[in-house]
């Protein structure tokens, strides 16, 4: 018998032989038809893997990330058996699930493969499916392996065996078809019932330009029909979502090929936005005691080579900037974090000062390969909600907790409901590979758990996911499309004290290292920005919104009423505009659902008699009719709902 230990800490006597099914089976038979695939001890294994030692299992469905991934995985499997079917000579090189999805690259030789071929694969893919073919592992010697590929004259799979051990290679057969493969795979193709080819593009071989240029096919696929149509509407959705579509519509940002690539203009309305958003950060980091500071765009190459950020920039990022002395280089500034080192370092300190906390919207440059520039969440200068706490090491559990408070309140402002939090900590079994102490190490990480278990964070602890210098706390939220993005780090740091010689005096007279620690709630004001468009689909929360209300006149009559209504709007803060074209007020009000904007107040004959105004909502349509002052605060009312200060929320 063996012991086999469950995720909940149950442990289940199993025969030795038994597989991740029976295990399944022994829990559920629901379970057991779901489970497409396992991890055992840490390693991937088939479902049909015969177990023979003690261990811990985690049985994987399609609702889980390496659930998706054995089940794309093995979709790949089956799309290259399929383009076989159709292009006998074309040569398989690799096949990786991806986060939506998986592809092929191929090297279709003389043949090429276009849209109006996706429908005639899709369909042979299925009819392969339908086979329930098993997928089976085999072990192979490295000259088999090579002789296989050698007779198919696949130079790529050849290039790609050569870099193996022999001993350590493994074929994969179903049905008729065989391909190289690691492992990890659903029980058998009958799971896959629906299937999308979704694109083709160019790829280098290796990634290398030098190389052949394959093609690579897309795929996605699910266990359910229902699924690939809720996928495919969830797709359109996103497309409309777009922050770079919307970005442009809503004349929030832009960018000039003058200026260059990856280098955002943001317009009129998208400053402003991004102002309301830096002045809110402000308002509740003034609040949590930070101090803001300002440092420039550029530092002296030297300051990078202390702080060990030319390493990772210098070469392969902006170069250095030479002045008409000689020797003398500056840098555009990667980070933030050496120039407020320096900030510390201006005065000697005591233990009584602490902690620091100095913030900043710091503007950074980093090369990004042209390719790889995306909209606002991929760009080459961007704006970071930075700040850097310097603190005693008794200190960092409480400063932790106050970092979470922030992070928790800028997403409850925003509408981030949905969020997940992760915190990496060091690889246990490689302890030499990080700087600092174990001890002051052992204090951060229980730290960080204390605080997220304290504030009631869903989240998980992830082994060996801790930088060299640190351990951290990163927040992903899910949007409204149920998309998840990476937003809010903190990120203890025993790096950058120790480079820079930060000290301060402790109750001992004796001088100590502070802790550093890096946080960015937002991450960039580029980057969230974007996340927030497709989040809120340009529906921004009534205080942030780029203009709260347009008046709309009946006619040019009215024009001293607009007035009125205009100024008193601004005389409380709402930010109002007039559509004053002689266009009819049906046109006026779809232009106005166009740009989003939350109220259309319409004003005609009877509304200036009365002295009111009658109210249409984004989305909703007519709301009434009310005085200016009941309308004004009705919006007061709607903003401090959503826009409640630091410190005062529920
Ligand atoms: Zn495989
Ligand atoms: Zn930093």
């Amino acid at each position: 018998m063996i012991k086999i230990t469950l995720p909940d800490g149950s442990v289940k006597e199993f025969e030795k032989n038994s597989t991740a099914i029976d295990v399944a089976k022994s829990i559920s038979e629901g379970l057991a038809r779901n489970v497409i695939s396992a991890t055992f001890e840490g390693n991937t294994v088939e479902t049909t893997t015969p177990l023979i030692t003690d261990g811990s299992l985690v049985l994987h469905t399609f609702n889980d990330a390496k659930g998706k991934e054995a089940f794309w995985h093995s979709s790949a499997h089956v799309l290259a058996q399929t383009i076989l079917d159709f292009y006998p000579n074309a040569k398989l090189t690799i096949g990786p699930a991806i986060e939506n999805g998986f592809y092929y690259d191929v090297d279709f030789g003389d043949d090429s493969i276009s849209d109006k071929d996706f429908g005639k694969i899709e369909k042979q893919f299925l009819e392969r499916a339908r086979e329930k073919a098993e997928f089976k592992m085999r072990s192979i010697s490295k000259a088999d392996a090579l002789a296989y590929y050698k007779e198919q004259n696949n130079e790529y799979k050849v290039e790609l065996i050569e870099g193996l051990e022999d001993g350590d290679i493994t074929f994969c057969d179903h049905s008729d078809f065989t391909d190289l493969c690691r492992g990890g795979h659903i029980p058998n193709t009958g799971i896959i019932k629906a299937i999308k080819i979704m694109s083709v593009a160019g790829a280098y071989w290796r990634g290398d330009e030098k190389n052949n240029q394959l093609t690579r096919v897309y795929g996605i696929s699910f266990p359910k029909q229902k699924q690939l149509k809720e996928y495919l509407e969830l797709l359109e959705e996103a497309k409309k979502r777009d922050h770079r579509k919307l970005g442009k519509e809503l004349e929030l940002f832009t960018f000039s090929q003058k200026v260059g690539a990856g280098l955002p203009l943001w317009l009129p309305k998208g400053a402003a936005l991004r102002s309301r958003l830096e002045d809110f950060l402000k308002a509740a980091q003034k609040k949590a005691g930070y101090e803001m500071v300002m440092t420039p765009h550029i530092g002296q190459k030297e300051l990078y080579v202390t702080s060990g950020h030319y390493a990772k920039y210098g070469e392969d990022s902006f170069q250095p900037i030479n002045t008409p002395k000689d020797d003398e280089e500056f840098l555009l500034k990667p980070m933030n974090c050496p120039h407020h080192c320096e900030v510390f370092n201006f005065k000697p300190h005591s233990y009584k000062d602490l902690p620091k906390r100095f913030a900043e919207f710091g503007t950074v440059y980093r090369y990004e390969q042209s390719g790889e520039l995306h909209g606002l969440t991929r760009v080459r200068g961007f704006t970071q909600d930075d700040a850097h706490i310097f603190c005693t090491p008794e200190q960092l559990d409480q400063e932790f907790k106050e970092v979470i408070d922030l992070v928790l309140y800028v997403f409850g402002s925003l509408g981030f409901e949905d969020f997940t939090a992760q915190v990496s900590i060091r690889d246990m079994d490689n302890l030499d590979k990080y700087i600092g102490d174990v001890k002051t190490w052992e204090i951060a990480e229980q730290a960080i758990i204390n605080a997220a278990t304290d504030k009631g964070l869903n989240f998980v602890i992830e082994e060996g996911e801790a930088a060299f210098y640190g351990p951290k706390l990163d927040f992903m939220v899910k949007d409204a499309l149920g998309r998840s993005w990476q937003l809010g780090t903190i990120q203890v740091d025993y790096n950058l004290p120790k480079r820079f010689e930060l000290s301060y005096k402790g109750a001992d007279n004796q001088l100590h290292q502070p802790v550093m620690i890096h946080r960015a709630p937002f991450g960039s004001m580029e980057r969230f920005i974007a996340v927030l468009l497709e989040h809120t689909g340009g529906n921004f929360p009534l205080w942030l919104t780029p203009e709260q209300v347009i008046v709309l006149p009946i006619s040019e009559k009215y024009q001293k009423y607009t007035e009125k209504v205009l100024t008193l709007l601004e005389n409380s803060e709402i930010r109002a505009l007039v559509d004053s074209r002689s266009e009819k007020t049906g046109r006026k009000i779809r232009d106005a659902e166009v740009n989003k904007i939350p109220f259309m107040v319409i004003v005609g004959e009877k509304e200036e008699q009365d002295g009111t105004v009658s109210v249409r909502k984004h989305g909703e349509g007519d709301i009434g009719t009310f005085t200016i002052e009941e309308f004004i605060s009705l919006i007061q009312k709607e903003v401090s709902k959503t826009l409640v200060p630091f410190g005062n929320q529920k």
